[in-house]
């Protein structure tokens, strides 16, 4: 089995920022590698699982706090006026659950909205969010992650 995000999983601590803007024992958030879109993240489990049907209770109990604390940060970070939440997790070497958490940018344009802000991801090389870019977006968000107790 060659899956990206168990690679990464792996060695969670060799990771960059960008791949690693907060985790817990059963979550890992990482910015999109391949988006155009300044601020989409993925949710993963940090362990293999392809079916949300297949998360453990303990995987689930923080599932939605992680889903509403990163709609804050991003909120806080990017200035969104919202988040869309998608998990589809079917191309290929990317069967592992990712939950996409999308800024819903204010000013984005209505030809991009809802399903088509996917075009926003696999963009081509040149118009790609930068790996630097991605890293001082993770340093803002997990800074605000940390001040952020949800208790
Ligand atoms: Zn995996």
């Amino acid at each position: 089995m060659d899956c990206f995000t168990c690679r990464n999983n792996a060695r969670i601590n060799a990771l960059p920022p960008r791949e690693v803007i907060a985790a817990d024992d059963h979550w890992r958030v990482a910015h999109a590698f391949d988006t155009a879109l300044p601020g989409w993240l993925v949710l993963v489990p940090r362990r293999h699982v392809t079916s949300i049907a297949d998360l453990t209770d303990a995987e689930a109990a923080t599932l939605g706090t992680w889903q509403v604390r990163l709609s804050r940060a991003l909120r806080a970070v990017t200035g969104c006026a919202k988040t869309y939440i998608v998990q589809f997790a079917e191309k290929e070497g990317f069967a592992h659950v990712h939950f996409h958490v999308v800024p819903r940018m204010p000013d984005l344009p209505a030809d991009r909205c809802g399903p088509r802000v996917f075009s926003y991801l696999g963009a081509p090389e040149q118009d790609r969010v930068t790996e630097q870019q991605q890293d001082e977006l993770a340093a803002a968000l997990h800074e605000h992650l940390d001040r952020t107790d949800l208790g």
